[in-house]
C-alpha cells in the first residue's frame, strides 16, 4: 500500500492513533486496574466473597471487587484498589474455579474484557480521517527537514523486553530442583557469563543459543531465571507471543533494540519464551500473509543472533514445550544448537521440588514428602509448586498451627479430582452414581494390568457425579497393549454396570466414552497396536500438521481412515463384552461396593478392596478372563 513510505511513516500513524487513545483514556479515567496474583490474592478474593463480577477472555480475567482492596498487602505503598485482573495459570482446576465462583454468586460477565480496542475503533472512525491528513502532513514536513527527532516516535520500536537485575528477587540453582541433567547443561553457560575472558582467552566457542524445551510447567523459565540469577547478569525476558499480533515491522524493530540493549548491558542474557510463537517451520509457497509479521520477527532474531561475535557476551535462551514444530534454521549451529531437554521430574525429583517449595512453610511432623512423592507420578514443578499452596491455604482455614499430612491429601484431592459441589442428588440418581462408579472400580481391581483403584466416591466433583480415581504404582513412561486394554475396560465398567443392574444406560458415561475412543484411536493410529493397520502411524502426532495442506494428514486414505474406525468399533465392542461378563460374574463383589459406597459416600483404597473382598497386595485374580 505504501511502497515508499517504510515504517517510519507507518509507525508516525500509529503513535497518532495512539497519542489519540492515550489522551481520550486519561480523560474518560476509569479507575486503576491493579494485576494480582491467582494465587493467593485472587483465589482468597473470592472465598472471601469479595469478588462482584469478572469477565474472561482466555486465561487473562479481570473484575471488580465488592469492597475495595489495599494492594500489596501489608506494604507501606499499598494503595486501594477497586478493579483488578489477573492471569489463571494453565493447570488451574477450572471446573473448581466456576463452581467456586457460583458458589460465591460472582457475577460472570458475558461482555468482553475492556481491551480498549473498541474505544480505539470508535476514534478510528471518528478521527481516523483527519489524523491520517495530519500524519501525512507530518511526515511531509519530517522529510522536508522541518522538523528534527520526532521524540514521540523514540519509544516506538523498544523492546517491552522486562530487564530484571540480579538484585530484584534473584532465582538461583537453590530454586530448581529435580531437573538436574538439564541443569547440569547450563552451569557451563554460568562459568562463562561469570569468566568470559577464561573463555575467550582459549578460543573456544559458546554456544549462542541454549533452546529449553519441555511440557509447559517443567521449570524452563525458572530454570532461564536461575542461569541469570547463578552468573549475576541481567535478564531481558520476552515472550515470543508478544509479537505475533504486532503491526508490521514493530517486531522485527523491538527485536534490534532488545539485542542492542542486552549488548549494552553484557555479559547478559536474553530470554525468549514460547520460541514456537514465531518459530514454527515455515511451509515452503503456502504463506498467506499474515505471517509476515512473524517471518520477519524470526529473521530478525537470526540475523542478530548470526551478527554475534567472540567477544559478544550475550546468550540467548529460548524456551518451547513443542520442539517438533520449530523451524529448522533455528537450530543450524551458531544459533539454537545446544538444546536441553527438560523433562517432567521422577519419584526422586519430585521430593526435592517438594522440598524447595515446602522450604518456607511450617511443616508438622505427619507429613512424608517421600509418600507426596510416590502419589503424585505425572505432576511437574508447577504442579507441585501449588500443591504445596493449596496445602498451606488449606491448612490456614483450618486454623492449624502447622501444615498437617491431611492437609496435602485434601489439597491433592481437589487439585486431581476438582472440588466437592454441593449438589442435590436424587436417592435415585445417587444409587445409579453408586453402581456406575462400582463398576469401574471393580473391572479396574479385577482386569491384571490396569492401574490401582485409589478412591472411589460418589460425592460430585466438577462435572462430574462421582470418581473413580486409579493411578499406576510408580511413574509410567511406557504402557503395553494389555495395559491400554485394561484401560479401556475400566472405562467401560460404570456403562456396563448400570445395563446390568437397571437394563439401561443414561447420559452419565460420556466422558469414559471420550477416553476409551481416545485411547482406542492411538492405539491403532499411532501405536501400531492393530494387525488390520500394522505397524504404521495413520494419525498425525500432536503438533505434525500446521495446517490441512501440509503432507501427512492427507496421506491417509479414506479407506484406512474407515478400517481405523472400524478396528476402534471391533476392540471397544470386545472389550465392552468381556466387560459385561465379568460383572454379570461379579454381581456379588458391584452389589457389596455399590452399597458400601451409598453409606460411605467415598472409599480409600483400602475400605475399596476391601468392600470387594479383595486383599490389596495381593495379585488380583482375573475371574473375566
Ligand atoms: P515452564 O516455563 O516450564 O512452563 P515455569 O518455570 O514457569 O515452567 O514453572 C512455574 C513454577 O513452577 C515455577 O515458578 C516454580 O515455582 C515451579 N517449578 C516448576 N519447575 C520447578 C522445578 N524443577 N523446581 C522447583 N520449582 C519448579
Ligand atoms: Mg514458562
Ligand atoms: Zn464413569
Amino acid at each position: 500500500m505504501f511502497p515508499r513510505f517504510g515504517w517510519r511513516f507507518i509507525a508516525l500513524i500509529v503513535a497518532l492513533f495512539a497519542l489519540n487513545y492515550w489522551v481520550s483514556t486519561l480523560l474518560s479515567h476509569p479507575p486503576e486496574r491493579v494485576r494480582v496474583p491467582y494465587t493467593p490474592t485472587f483465589l482468597t478474593q473470592v472465598r472471601g466473597g469479595n469478588v462482584k463480577s469478572i469477565s474472561a477472555k482466555g486465561s487473562g480475567v479481570q473484575g471488580d471487587f465488592k469492597k475495595d482492596v489495599r494492594y500489596p498487602p501489608g506494604k507501606k505503598n499499598a494503595k486501594t484498589y477497586s478493579r483488578f485482573s489477573t492471569e489463571v495459570p494453565a493447570f488451574a482446576n477450572t471446573d473448581a474455579l466456576s463452581n467456586l465462583l457460583q458458589s460465591k454468586g460472582v457475577e460472570v460477565n458475558a461482555k468482553p474484557v475492556d481491551s480498549g480496542r473498541s474505544l480505539l475503533g470508535t476514534i478510528l472512525i471518528g478521527f481516523g480521517p483527519t489524523l491520517l491528513f495530519i500524519g501525512l502532513l507530518f511526515w511531509l514536513m519530517r522529510r522536508a527537514g522541518g522538523l528534527g527527532g520526532g521524540g514521540a516516535l523514540a519509544g516506538l520500536g523498544r523492546s517491552r523486553a522486562r530487564r530484571s537485575e540480579e538484585s530484584a528477587q534473584r532465582v538461583t540453582f537453590e530454586d530448581v530442583a529435580g531437573i538436574d541433567e538439564a541443569e547440569d547443561e547450563l552451569v557451563e553457560i554460568v562459568d562463562f557469563l561469570r569468566q568470559p575472558e577464561k573463555y575467550q582467552r582459549l578460543g573456544g566457542r559458546i554456544p549462542r543459543g541454549v533452546l529449553l524445551s519441555g511440557l509447559p510447567g517443567t521449570g524452563k523459565t525458572l530454570l532461564a531465571r536461575a542461569v541469570a540469577g547463578e552468573a549475576g547478569v541481567p535478564f531481558f525476558s520476552i515472550s515470543a507471543s508478544e509479537f505475533v499480533e504486532m503491526i508490521v515491522g514493530v517486531g522485527a524493530s523491538r527485536v534490534r533494540d532488545l539485542f542492542k540493549q542486552a549488548k549494552e548491558a553484557a555479559p547478559a542474557i536474553i530470554f525468549i519464551d514460547e520460541l514456537d510463537a514465531i518459530g514454527r517451520r515455515r511451509s515452503a509457497g503456502l504463506s498467506v500473509g499474515g505471517n509476515d509479521e512473524r517471518e520477519q520477527t524470526l529473521n530478525q532474531i537470526l540475523t542478530e543472533m548470526d551478527g554475534f561475535d567472540a567477544n559478544t557476551e550475550v546468550i540467548v535462551i529460548a524456551a518451547t514445550n513443542r520442539p517438533e514444530v520449530l523451524d529448522p534454521a533455528l537450530l543450524r549451529p551458531g544459533r539454537f544448537d545446544r538444546r536441553v531437554a527438560v523433562l517432567p521430574p521422577d519419584k526422586v525429583g519430585r521430593r526435592k521440588i517438594l522440598e524447595v517449595h515446602t522450604r518456607s512453610l511450617p511443616l508438622d511432623d505427619s507429613v512424608d514428602l517421600d509418600q507426596i512423592a510416590a502419589t503424585t507420578p505425572g505432576m511437574v514443578g508447577a504442579d507441585l509448586a501449588s500443591l504445596c499452596n493449596e496445602a498451606a491455604l488449606t491448612a490456614a482455614r483450618r486454623e492449624h498451627e502447622r501444615v498437617r499430612a491431611e492437609d496435602f491429601s485434601d489439597a491433592l484431592e481437589r487439585i486431581v479430582l476438582g472440588a466437592e459441589r454441593k449438589v442435590v442428588m436424587t436417592v435415585a440418581d445417587r444409587e445409579r452414581t453408586a453402581y456406575h462408579e462400582a463398576g469401574h472400580a471393580v473391572v479396574g481391581m479385577l482386569t491384571p494390568g490396569a492401574d490401582p483403584v485409589r478412591k472411589v466416591s460418589i460425592i460430585p466433583r466438577g462435572m462430574a457425579l462421582g470418581v473413580t480415581l486409579a493411578t499406576p504404582e510408580t511413574d509410567r513412561f511406557n504402557y503395553s497393549e494389555s495395559e491400554l486394554l485394561a484401560r479401556i475396560k475400566v472405562a467401560l465398567g460404570g456403562r456396563a454396570a448400570e445395563e446390568i443392574v437397571y437394563g439401561e444406560i443414561t447420559t452419565g458415561a460420556e466422558s469414559d466414552l471420550q477416553q476409551l475412543t481416545q485411547v482406542a484411536r492411538h492405539m491403532i493410529g499411532r501405536w501400531g497396536m492393530s494387525p488390520a493397520i500394522g505397524p504404521v502411524t495413520v494419525e498425525p502426532s500432536d503438533g505434525a500438521g500446521a495446517g490441512p495442506l501440509l503432507p501427512g494428514a492427507s496421506e491417509v486414505s479414506e479407506h484406512t481412515q474407515q478400517v481405523v474406525d472400524e478396528e476402534v468399533r471391533r476392540i471397544v465392542d470386545e472389550a465392552y463384552d468381556e466387560v459385561r461378563g465379568l460383572l454379570t460374574d461379579q454381581r456379588d463383589r458391584l452389589e457389596s461396593l455399590a452399597r458400601r459406597l451409598l453409606e460411605e459416600e467415598t472409599l480409600d483404597e483400602l475400605e475399596a478392596y476391601a468392600a470387594v473382598g479383595i486383599q490389596r497386595g495381593a495379585p488380583a485374580v482375573s475371574a473375566g478372563a
